[in-house]
Parts: C-alpha cells; structure tokens; sequence
C-alpha cells in the first residue's frame, strides 16, 4: 500500500499538466464604421467566437474564474473570457445576433456618467438589461472614463485619492441600482494605473483589469490582469491563436510594480523571479520592445530586460514569449507596460 502511494506520488510529479491560463479577449466598438483602431467587424467578433467553439475552448465569466482561481481548482485546458469596454451603442446594435447565436458569458465595462451625458453614444441601461439575458454582466469602467492616476494642479494626494474612490464607488452604485448587484470588476481606462490606485481598488474589494497583454493565472496581481486586445490588427485569427493558447509564467515578483517611469530613464529596465523553468528553454525567450527582438539576461530563475532605446511618450509594453517544452505549440506569455509622461507629467490619450 505504501509502495503504491509512493509510485503514485512519483508519477503525480513527473507529468507535467499545463497552468491555469485565461486569455481574456478585450474589444471596444463592433462596427465598420467607428474608429478601426479600437473596432471589430461584427463578421470578425462572430469569426473569433466561432473559433472558441471549434477549438474546444471554454468561455467563462470574469468571476467563475476569480472563484475558481482564488480557490485553487484547476481550469480546463484552454479557457477564455471575453470584456468589451466603454459601452458603445454599436456594441447592442452589431453584437446582440452574436451574442444571442453563442450564448458566452462576457463582461460590459461601462463609464455610468458618459452614458447619462451622451446618451445617443451609449448603451442604455435597459439595452444592457437586455445584453444580461444573453451572458453579460456589466462593470465598473469609472464613472467619467479619466485619466485616473493624473492630479490636478493644485490637488493634495489625499485629496486625489478621495476622488478617485469616489468616482469608482459612485459608478458602482449607479450600475448595482440599474442592473442588480454585479460583480465588483474594475477596467483602468487607457490601462493606467499605479500602486496608489491599486491599493484603493483593493480596499473596495475590487479586481482590477489592465491593457498589457498575456493570459491570466494564479500569480497574476489581482489588481493589474492583463488582457489581450482583439480589435483591428489584433483580430486576425493567425496572431490570436497564438494568444488565446498561451501559458502565464509562474510569476513570482517582478520590478519595477508601476508602469509610471518615476526616476527619469527613458530607456527602462524589468526584471522577472520566476518560480521555476521547468517548462522551457531559457535561451528560447524573446521579448519583443518597439519592433526589435531582445534576449533577457538569466540569473538562475530570474530575467532582466534593458531596453537600449528610449520609450515613446505615452503607453508602451513589452512582450517576452517562449515556447513551451510539454504542450506543443504553446508559448508562455508575459508583457510589462510602461507610461512615459512628458515635462508637464501628461501623456496622450
Ligand atoms: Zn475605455
């Protein structure tokens, strides 16, 4: 008996079973006729949901996976989850035929404020009743859809931080009062955060959903998951599948924790303490800044990434990729944003 527990044991090490990984797909406007940088074509969002259901994929809400992970419990083998920000209308009027053909759970992040200003832009609170019917839930996007982690002139810290908690608090009751209480889930408008605001999301029991890509697993930071974008030149289904498999890295730390670069350097560095590399090559690793391929520097289950050229003002990230050893044809994932802000600490939208 104790021999077989022993072999049992033994053979429980030795197979090696994929990560928890969630691809969370992120979309903006369904239309031909809005901005194409933050479109999909209603034929392109139908093509990508056909592709889930032909892949075997599972498509789960934000929350069965917060539940699940929190709880240790395996995912299946290839999950995703699907969030549409900012609540157009043209999301109701291009997406409900899909929405209503695939029946997947997928989250509305909405800016309670714009909708009441700009109604004929909006969906309205009883469209987004409807879109509930058909798997929506609806989310907290800030009330005015700022850029949150910018102080005004003459404003305290403390006096931004009660701000900030106010405009996220008062968008989440205004969506809990029109839609019944939904799920406390936080889209950063633009992806911008820092430890600040992290920390009063947190307080208020939020997660919190970023715009760097790679999938989300156990060690991801609750209040910084990332997503991949899935509109324009990220549609096509050639770069998604690529995406939508991937594996999250056993993350352990990883510096410098905010995007914001504080301390000058135009050209920043990160490093990453993996748990182990069990699953790869390192020398296999590539990370990919501004259109060029840089290798890490390796120290022990560590990387470091120096980046040789400056940053652009405004929003950037790099994407490092390695191909896994055991589950053939999937890469590991992991992207570390960066904001530069210009002389008056500003950047654009
Ligand atoms: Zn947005």
């Amino acid at each position: 008996m104790r021999f077989m527990l022993v072999v049992l044991a033994l053979i429980s090490c030795v197979a090696w079973s994929a990560p928890n990984s969630v691809a969370i797909l992120q979309y903006h406007h369904i239309g031909d006729d809005t901005p194409r940088v933050t479109s999909v074509t209603a034929q392109e969002l139908e093509a990508h949901f056909a592709w889930l259901q032909e892949n075997n994929f599972v498509v789960l809400s934000l929350a069965d996976i917060q539940k699940r992970l929190a709880a240790g419990e395996p995912l299946p083998e290839y999950t995703a989850a699907i969030t549409i920000d900012d609540g157009w209308r043209n999301v109701y009027r291009n997406g409900l035929a899909v929405f209503k053909k695939y029946r997947y759970p997928f989250t509305i992040f909405v800016n309670p404020k714009l909708m009441a200003e700009a109604p004929e832009a909006y969906m309205s609170w009883q469209q987004l009743r409807e879109l509930q019917d058909y798997g929506a839930n609806i989310a907290n996007h800030s009330n005015s859809h700022w850029h949150m982690t910018w102080r005004e002139a003459s404003e305290s810290e403390e006096a931004w931080r009660e701000r900030v908690r106010k405009d996220v608090v008062e968008a989440q009751q205004l969506i809990d009062e029109n839609l019944g209480e939904q799920p406390k889930h936080f889209a950063y408008p633009y992806g911008e955060y820092n430890q600040a605001l992290q920390d009063i999301l947190e307080a208020e029991g939020f997660i919190a959903f970023a715009q760097h890509s790679g999938p989300w697993g156990a060690q991801s930071t609750m209040t910084a998951i990332p997503r991949f974008p899935a509109s324009a030149q990220y549609a096509s289904l050639d770069t998604l599948a690529t995406k939508l498999t991937s594996l999250a890295l056993p993350v352990v730390e990883y510096t410098p924790k905010q995007p914001l670069l504080s301390d000058g350097r135009k050209a920043p560095m990160f490093a990453v303490q993996l748990a182990h590399t069990n699953d790869f090559n390192k020398g296999q690793m590539n990370c990919f800044a501004g259109g060029k391929v840089i290798q890490p520097s390796w120290q022990g289950n560590m990387f470091r990434v120096n980046l040789e050229n400056p940053v652009p003002i405004g929003r950037s990230r790099v994407n490092c990729t390695v191909p896994s050893q055991s589950q053939n044809g999937r890469f590991y994932w992991y992207s570390h944003p960066f904001i530069r802000a210009d002389e008056q600490g500003r950047w654009p939208d």
